[in-house]
């Protein structure tokens, strides 16, 4: 039974695949924007069954990948302070900022703890009155919700020393910024599940409206992403260019109203820096003026150093889709996952991790 149903979808996946593969006529790149995404096309065998003509590019959907190094800085700067605990997902302990990471000063006795939710955060500063906590809100319009959900259950709970440093990113405009620097060649978007299930179908109107590309929101299931390629194809057979959803199930057309409208409440748009993309306008969310008593910057002074890039790593141009992983020369050899010399290489959800990981062999493909 259950060989059956694992050959059903394999047979499904290779009538998709030679579908794609008549619609398809010439030479196209379709960009997936989520690290989800890209490490479910490697996991599954997509790029294998896809045909030659079709080339999948990785964009800047890893959160931790996007991070730049000043915010890194910050953190790691903000870690020295004697009065202050850091709270963050784990992937952050392994970026490596200017010349420290927060992995290294957690190693020499810095208060920097895991947490699985920025809400445990507020059990920490509770715990320890005299000392402020500062959550690492790191992410998209995915995650970024449960953060101001965060700030408001602090308010409630008349916390005053829980604080919040804020690298939450917005989707729609770095993929304009992208388009703008028109660098890279792209005939297509699969649009992120999760961030979609949010913002809903419309911020990625101007993908079609005002560039002309087919863009189609995707689960990631792998017959999702195969179905979503499949709709892009056909798009691009007819000389169409839409935005469509594959995955209907989860992400409804004007997304989840309540989670923007708690988005609103505490965060408000802002310039921000974006590893490989530089500052992109109204492209990240700081925290907004009725709640500036939790935003760490606003509150907390600290000298942070100058900002240095790791010399050798492309890690922008991977996230611009411009170069392959391969194509950087520190890939598999000073740059591992075990020892990650660029952000691309820690998150499982790295473009450079994920090529490592499941391209085995196969790296120059
Ligand atoms: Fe950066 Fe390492 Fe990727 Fe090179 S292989 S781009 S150094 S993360």
């Amino acid at each position: 039974m259950v060989n059956d149903q694992a050959e059903n979808l394999r047979k499904t996946a290779r009538v998709l695949a030679a579908e794609i593969d008549r619609l398809i006529t010439r030479p196209v790149r379709l960009m997936e924007v989520c690290g989800t995404h890209t490490v479910a096309i490697f996991k599954s065998g997509i790029r294998q069954l896809l045909p030659p003509q079709v080339e999948l590019l990785s964009g800047p959907g890893c959160p931790v990948c996007v991070t730049a190094n000043d915010y890194l800085d910050s953190a790691i700067a903000y870690s020295r302070s004697e009065d202050v605990i850091i709270t963050t997902f784990g992937d952050m302990l392994r970026v490596p900022g200017s010349s420290s990471s927060l992995g290294a000063r957690k190693a020499v006795g810095a208060d920097i703890r895991i947490v699985y939710s920025p809400l445990e955060s507020l059990d920490i500063a509770a715990a320890n009155p005299a000392k402020k906590v500062i959550f690492l809100a790191v992410g998209f319009e995915t995650t970024a919700p449960t953060a101001a959900a965060t700030v408001l259950a602090a308010e409630q709970a008349g916390l005053d020393n829980f604080y919040v440093l804020s690298a939450h990113k917005l989707v729609p405009p770095a993929l304009r910024a992208l388009l703008t620097a028109g660098d890279v060649q792209v005939d297509g978007f699969l649009l992120p599940g999760h961030v979609s299930a949010i913002i809903g179908e419309e911020p990625y109107r101007f993908l079609a409206e005002e560039y002309h590309l087919p863009a189609v929101i995707a689960g990631f299931g792998p017959l999702d992403i195969l179905q979503a390629v499949y709709m892009l194809a056909e798009q691009i057979n007819a000389g169409k260019a839409v935005v469509e959803n594959q995955y209907g199930r989860v992400v409804k057309q004007a997304g989840n109203p309540t989670a923007r409208q708690i988005l609103t409440k505490v965060y408000k748009e802002c310039d921000a820096t974006w590893r490989g993309l530089g500052v992109i306008a109204d492209s990240g969310l700081t925290i907004n003026d009725n709640y500036r008593r939790y935003d760490a910057l606003a509150n907390l002074p600290v000298e942070v150093e100058e900002t240095r890039e790791q010399p050798g790593c492309r890690c922008g141009e991977v996230l611009r889709g411009k170069i392959k992983p391969a194509e950087c020369p520190l890939f598999g050899t000073v740059c591992v996952p075990e020892e990650p010399l660029g952000s691309c290489m820690v998150s499982v959800e790295g473009t450079c991790a994920a090529w490592y990981k499941y391209g085995a062999g196969r790296w120059q493909g």
